[in-house]
């Protein structure tokens, strides 16, 4: 069986870093920034960025409506930190170009000014038995999410890392840690 096409946004943010994870992996990992590049993969990342800025490209070069039927499709997405901003339905006081795919509120920059960036280790059985070294950077919240979205991994009871059938939505960065285990998830959904 060919191995599945992971498209990376290369819009604009850490798109870079994806990409090398998804190498080291041996996963066939490409930039993606046209609506055709967007429709011939097996899995899209949205990476982490500035989720306005994102917003807009995502909307002038009608990527938007790609990444809707890609879900539609049943492939799986996962955005990261700026890229679950997207993903989710409504973005608190914000003019962000959503997509609202996933059942979620979400804030940005919620952690205020002392909190701009810092590292946690989470439980996420999801992924084994092994912390997961999570980098939060202007990190967004999850204010709320739907009963059809289960969290992967939480804050004080908070979910930072989120599914919704085909959709996964982590605050924070695995791209930028050296532990693989996300990625390599989402390989493996997009294969199934
Ligand atoms: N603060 C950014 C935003 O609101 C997200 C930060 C990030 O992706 N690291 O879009």
């Amino acid at each position: 069986m060919r191995s599945p096409v992971i498209g990376v946004l290369a819009l604009q943010g850490d798109f870079r870093e994806h990409l090398e994870m998804l190498a080291g992996l041996g996963v066939d990992a490409r930039n993606v920034r046209t609506p055709e590049q967007v429709a011939a993969c097996d899995g899209l990342i949205l990476p982490g960025g500035e989720s306005t800025t994102i917003g807009k490209l995502m909307r002038r070069y009608g990527v938007d409506q790609a990444i809707r039927e890609l879900h539609a499709a049943g492939r799986p997405i996962w955005g990261t930190c700026a890229g679950a901003i997207l993903l989710s339905r409504e973005v608190v006081e914000n003019d962000v170009h959503n997509l609202g795919l996933l059942d979620a509120r979400i804030a940005r920059n919620a952690y205020g000014r002392q909190t701009d960036s810092f590292e946690r280790g989470l439980a996420m059985a999801a992924l084994g038995a092994a912390e997961f070294p999570a980098v939060f950077i202007r990190a967004p919240r999850f204010v709320s999410v739907g009963p059809g979205v289960e969290a992967l991994a939480a804050i004080d009871d908070e979910p930072v890392f989120v599914r919704q059938g085909n959709l996964l939505a982590s605050t924070f960065h695995p791209e930028l840690t050296s532990d693989p285990r996300v990625h390599a998830w989402l390989a493996e959904l997009a294969r199934a």
